[in-house]
């Protein structure tokens, strides 16, 4: 084989695995196989430029910036849809297509996924075009951060048309968005709303690698196209599935509307179990001919209907708006409600996220106002009867000073939220920051839960995690609910953090964007808080996977005196400021490039034991086997269907001795 052969085939192969993985959601090699074969295909095709193709599977992991997104018309435009939410509603829309056209209308019916629409040109079975909706008539051209979506296919297979459009819908599936907004959370920066807004913000993010990290999906519905090969819809979701989209399989041909119905009926309910949102049933005349004849209003197609599920909708009385302070100072304005039971659960509050929600709601005390339950666990406000309000009512004047500690607010220019810049003296903040350093994850300190961090700060024993150090049994004995015997397990739980390593106490730091993973990059880069603190924002952005975010934040949080004095007191205390010299002396990097999964029960070391092991050799853990897994490390009781999983995707199952043999 030539060079140029080498490299089509290997693009063919990674293409097909892709397909597999992302569409099909069988892989048959291991992610470890197919990242070897990719960085194979990487290298070939830097020492051939000659042979540069725009849609090698090499693109996925984006790089590619957008500026200024270009402005695209839409070869056919992107119409919305009427709305119907009865049976009555569909039973006159049948009524009045059923006049406009000769036969028997069947319908196809398909759910109505909750993302981003996306219209994507495919010339001679490769994707050229990926535009946005826009105004229906042109959108946005998204193509270089589309194409980093795995599921969307850069090549067709099949008996596909030389020329056609086809439409979907791109999506954030529940799973990936929580993740996400974990990694928020932890690293001090608001959670996202909802998986909607983020998927359509993701396609208009400037660099294409940041895209290419986001979980997001494509799910396909519809074909464009002069003379496509196709006589319905029904089959138009056929033929896209064979030339390798994602086309779900949650569609119907039915013959009549008490079918329609069935699907309708069945989905409202079932639609919960589904990995990503949904937010009605698509009813679409089948016959393509038929629709022709039916043609479009100006707004919408006259042959096809989207039917809404019912989010949960109560009205109650909103009692008052107040206003909380978070650990790193962001001001969440909440309504406070007269409890009313929405879904199944009791609702008292909701938030109100910022002054301009506040704005657009023109929400007032006393105001009665309607509450829904949708896709999104916290619940929302989603307008006022105007028709209950007051009239002699003023409307809500935002918070210019801090409620906890009366500091004027800042608001960053481009954010939506306001900020108590009162880092030190703001007793929310002061106790947030502790709170964050006593967590699990961090210096994990038995004895002591947030509830009592509070008591302390606010009793004036403790200002900051340093001074949780000093701490003495008879200044706690007298607080509120304490003993003898609490305040002797809190002080041995703070004494024992002593012993917790390096990376987790620089997590506990709170540095902002600092979470779990960044600061064991960081430790274990680094190895001393003193070299970590003597770093420019230059030099942290060459250490892997730190941006210009981060090293700004570190430097900041470094250049403060406050901090400064802090740690130098953690570290007079015996706080673990470096890695010690133990575990560098037990760190290799024998597993480097590794990714484990652990399961069951061990004997010779304890599963944290063995998870540290791991870490301390280089190698990488992940909760749940899949194709990027290289090997199970299992004990006794290891579930039946882990097995299963592993034996599939060829991934090696090891016993503890095997491992413990790899590392010695
Ligand atoms: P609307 O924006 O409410 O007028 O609804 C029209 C939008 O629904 C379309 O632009 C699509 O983005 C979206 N949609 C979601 N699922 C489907 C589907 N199965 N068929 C057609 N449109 C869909
Ligand atoms: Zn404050």
């Amino acid at each position: 084989m030539n060079i140029e052969q080498q490299i089509k085939s290997l693009r063919n192969e990674l293409r097909e695995h892709n397909y597999n993985y992302y569409v099909l959601d069988t892989p048959t090699i291991s992610d470890f196989e197919f990242d070897q074969k990719l960085k194979q295909l990487q290298d070939l095709e830097k020492a051939h430029p000659e042979f540069y193709d725009a849609n090698s599977p090499t693109l996925r992991v984006g790089g590619e910036i957008t500026k200024n997104f270009e402005t695209i018309p839409h070869t056919y435009r992107m119409y919305s849809l009427d709305n119907s939410y009865s049976k009555e509603d569909l039973e006159d829309w049948e009524k009045r297509i059923e006049k406009m056209v000769d036969g028997k209308v069947e319908f196809t019916c398909e759910l109505k996924y909750d993302g981003a629409s996306i219209s994507l040109t495919y010339e001679n079975g490769k994707l050229k075009k990926a535009v946005t909706r826009g105004d229906g008539f042109q959108g946005d051209d998204v193509t270089a951060n589309v194409k980093t979506i795995r599921s969307i296919p850069l090549h067709l297979k099949g008996d596909f048309p030389s020329l056609f459009d086809i439409r979907g819908e791109i999506v954030l599936p529940f799973e990936g968005f929580a993740k996400m907004n974990t990694e928020r959370v932890e690293l001090g920066e608001e959670p996202y709303r909802n998986p909607r807004n983020t998927a359509s913000g993701s396609l208009k993010l400037q660099d294409s690698s940041e895209v290419a990290k986001r979980p997001l999906d494509c799910l396909l519905y519809s074909l464009k196209g002069e003379r496509l090969p196709i006589k319905t819809q029904f089959e138009s979701l056929e033929k896209a599935r064979q030339w390798g989209f994602k086309v779900p399989e949650a569609a119907r041909l039915a013959k009549n509307l008490d079918e329609v119905l069935e699907f309708v009926n069945y989905w409202d309910v079932h639609r919960h179990k589904l990995p990503y949102e949904t937010d009605g049933v698509v009813v679409k005349v089948n016959n393509l001919q038929q629709q022709e004849e039916l043609g479009y209003t100006a707004k919408s197609p006259r042959w096809a209907m989207a039917y809404k599920f019912k989010a949960e909708q109560v009205s109650t009385v909103l009692n008052q708006i107040t206003y909380q302070v978070g650990r790193t100072g962001a001001i969440t304005p909440v309504a406070n409600l007269v409890p009313v039971e929405l879904a199944g659960t009791i609702v008292k509050r909701a938030s109100l996220h910022n002054a301009d929600q506040i704005e657009k709601l023109d929400i007032r005390e006393g105001d009665t106002v309607f509450v829904e339950k949708g896709g999104e666990i916290i619940p929302k406000i989603i307008g006022v009867d105007f028709t209950q309000r007051d009239p002699s009512s003023n409307s809500t004047k935002y918070i210019t000073e801090c409620p906890e500690c009366g500091t004027p607010l800042v608001r960053n220019e481009g954010e939506a939220q306001h900020y108590c810049p009162n880092a030190e003296g703001c007793p929310p903040q002061i106790i947030g920051r502790i709170q964050h350093f006593i967590s699990r994850k961090a210096m994990d300190i038995e004895g002591l839960g947030g509830e009592t961090v509070a008591l302390l700060v606010n009793n004036g024993l403790i200002n900051n995690y340093a001074d949780l150090y000093l701490l003495k049994e008879e200044q706690i004995i007298p607080l509120e609910r304490m003993a003898q015997k609490s305040a002797e397990n809190m002080i041995k739980g703070i004494e024992a953090s002593k012993e917790i390593p390096f990376e987790r106490v620089l997590f506990g730091l709170g540095i902002r964007y600092v979470g779990e993973t960044v600061a064991k990059k960081l430790a274990k880069h680094y190895k001393t808080i003193d070299a970590l603190k003597h770093a420019s924002e230059e030099e942290l952005i060459t250490v892997d996977e730190i941006g210009e975010r981060i090293a700004q934040s570190v430097v900041s949080f470094f250049a403060s005196e406050e901090s400064s004095a802090i740690i130098e007191r953690l570290k007079n205390y015996g706080v673990q400021l470096e890695i010690s010299a133990e575990k560098l002396a037990n760190q290799t990097n024998t597993l480097n490039g590794n990714t484990f999964v652990v399961s069951g029960v061990f004997t010779k070391v304890s599963r944290d034991e063995l998870k540290k092991l791991i870490e301390d050799n280089g190698g990488k853990i992940s909760s749940s086997i899949s194709a990027k897994t290289n090997y199970v490390v299992a004990g006794d009781n290891m579930g039946p269907s882990k097995k299963t999983k592993a034996e599939s995707l060829g991934v090696a199952i090891i016993s503890e001795d095997d491992f413990l043999q790899m590392i010695s």
